[in-house]
C-alpha cells in the first residue's frame, strides 16, 4: 500500500476505533516462517495486525488470526468476543500444525481475560505461552528467544496512544458542539467553540496519567475540562464580538455537554455498551485464598499492572500493590486452583466462576446481571474453602 494510502486507512482506524472493524481471520505469514517458525496469535481486529504486520516487518512468523468480532484483543477478551473456543477453531482450521515442527502458540497477554490457557492446551495439545502486553514489544521478545521481560508484561498508555484516543472523541464531540453553536451564533463563534473543546479534549488525553477518570473524583477532571473550554471561547468571543450575555450562555453549555459526552466512554462504561459490574457502583476487591494457592504463579504472568508477586520464601502468590489493581479478572481466569475472586464492599463474593462467565466487561454484550441472590453466601463459601485435594 502505497504512504498516502497507508496514512487514509490509518486515519480510517483509528477515527473509528470504537466500532469493531473486522479482518479475515486465519494463518497468515510474515516474512519467510518455516517450521520450526514462532506461531502468535492475535484477534482480527484491522487496525492491530496491520500493526502487527508492521512491527513484525523482518521477522520470520506464523501469525494465527483468531475471530474477536473485530474488536482489540483486551476490550474482545474482557466482552467475551475473544475466549479459548475461538483459539481453538482458528488452531484447528487453519492447518498450522501442518506447517511446523512444534507445538508451542505465544498468546498475547492481554488475553488472558477470556481465553484460558489450561482449556487451549488440554483440548489441542499446544503448549501455550504468554507474550508481551503491547504488540510493540514482539519484535524484542522474539529476538530474545521467545522470553517476556517483567516490564513487557506491564500496561502502558503511552502519549501517541492518549493522543490517537483525543483524536477518535475530538471530532465527535466538537462536531456536535458546531452544529449547534453555527445554528444558534454563526460560524465565527461555532469555530472558536469548537476548537477551544477540541484543544481541551487532547490537553486531558495528555494529562491524563496524572487525571482521575474513574469514581466520583472523576467529575473534578470533566468539570476542570468544561471549565477551561468555556473560559478559552468566551475569552476569543469576546475579544472579536465583546460581551454578550447570549453568547457566553451558550458557550459554557456547549463546553459542559461536550464534556458530558467524552466522560461516557472514559468512564469504562458506557450506555451503548453497558458492564453490569461497572455500573453497579459497588466497589470490589481482589482477595487470595492463600490456602489454595500453590505458587504455579500463571496469575503473575498476565497481571497487567504488577499487583501481584511470587513470595519465594512462603512458595506462594501474595498481592503486593492491591490499589494497583484495575480488577481486570484476568488472574482470576488464570488460576488452576481458583484461589482468587472479588469481593464486594458489602461483603458479597464474586466467585471464580462467576467472573469466568461474565468478565470484567468494559465494551462487551455480556451484560449478565449479577442479582444479590447469585451473589450467594455459597458462593462465598466455595471461594473462600480452602485447598481442593
Ligand atoms: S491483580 Fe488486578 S490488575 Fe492484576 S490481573 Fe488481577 S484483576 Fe487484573
Amino acid at each position: 500500500m502505497t504512504l498516502p494510502g497507508r496514512f487514509l486507512a490509518w486515519l480510517r482506524d483509528t477515527l473509528l476505533r470504537m466500532f469493531p472493524h473486522a479482518t479475515r481471520p486465519g494463518l497468515r505469514a510474515i516474512g519467510r516462517p518455516g517450521p520450526n517458525a514462532p506461531v502468535l496469535l492475535s484477534g482480527n481486529f484491522t487496525l492491530t495486525v496491520d500493526r502487527l504486520t508492521r512491527v513484525l516487518r523482518g521477522r520470520d512468523a506464523w501469525l494465527l488470526v483468531a475471530d474477536s468480532h473485530g474488536i482489540n484483543v483486551w476490550c474482545a477478551a474482557g466482552g467475551g468476543h475473544l475466549t479459548h473456543h475461538d483459539v481453538i477453531a482458528v488452531l484447528r482450521s487453519s492447518g498450522i500444525g501442518e506447517r511446523v515442527e512444534h507445538r508451542h502458540l505465544w498468546l498475547p497477554q492481554l488475553a488472558a481475560t477470556g481465553v484460558e490457557r489450561r482449556i487451549v492446551q488440554e483440548r489441542t495439545g499446544w503448549r501455550v505461552g504468554w507474550g508481551p502486553a503491547r504488540l510493540e514489544d514482539l519484535p524484542a521478545f522474539l529476538d530474545r528467544g521467545q522470553r517476556v521481560k517483567h516490564s513487557e508484561r506491564l500496561m502502558r498508555f503511552p502519549l501517541w496512544e492518549r493522543m490517537e484516543m483525543a483524536l477518535l472523541w475530538a471530532p465527535a464531540t466538537t462536531a456536535i458542539a458546531a452544529v449547534v453553536l453555527w445554528s444558534l451564533l454563526g460560524a465565527t463563534t461555532a469555530f472558536i467553540g469548537a476548537g477551544s473543546i477540541a484543544v481541551v479534549i487532547f490537553a486531558i488525553f495528555a494529562a491524563l496519567p496524572r487525571l482521575p477518570l474513574w469514581g466520583g473524583s472523576r467529575w473534578f477532571t470533566y468539570a476542570g475540562g468544561a471549565v477551561v473550554a468555556s473560559l478559552l471561547a468566551i475569552t476569543a468571543d469576546m475579544a472579536l464580538h465583546g460581551p454578550n450575555l447570549l453568547h457566553i450562555g451558550v458557550l459554557g453549555a456547549a463546553s459542559t455537554i461536550a464534556m458530558l459526552v467524552l466522560s461516557l466512554d472514559l468512564a469504562g462504561t458506557t450506555p451503548l455498551y453497558p458492564s453490569t459490574i461497572n455500573t453497579r457502583g459497588n466497589r470490589f476487591d481482589l482477595v487470595l485464598n492463600a490456602e489454595r494457592c500453590t505458587g504455579v504463579a500463571d496469575c503473575v504472568q498476565v497481571c497487567p499492572r504488577d499487583v501481584l508477586a511470587m513470595d519465594g520464601k512462603l512458595r506462594r502468590v501474595r498481592i503486593q500493590r492491591p490499589d494497583a489493581c484495575i480488577r481486570c479478572g484476568a488472574c482470576v481466569v488464570q488460576c488452576p486452583e481458583d484461589a482468587l475472586f472479588f469481593r464486594f464492599a458489602d461483603g458479597r463474593t464474586l466467585s471464580p466462576t462467576q467472573i469466568r462467565a461474565t468478565r470484567m466487561n468494559m465494551l462487551g454484550r455480556r451484560a449478565v446481571v449479577l442479582p444479590a441472590k447469585t451473589l450467594s453466601t455459597e458462593d462465598q463459601a466455595a471461594a473462600e474453602a480452602p485447598r481442593r485435594d
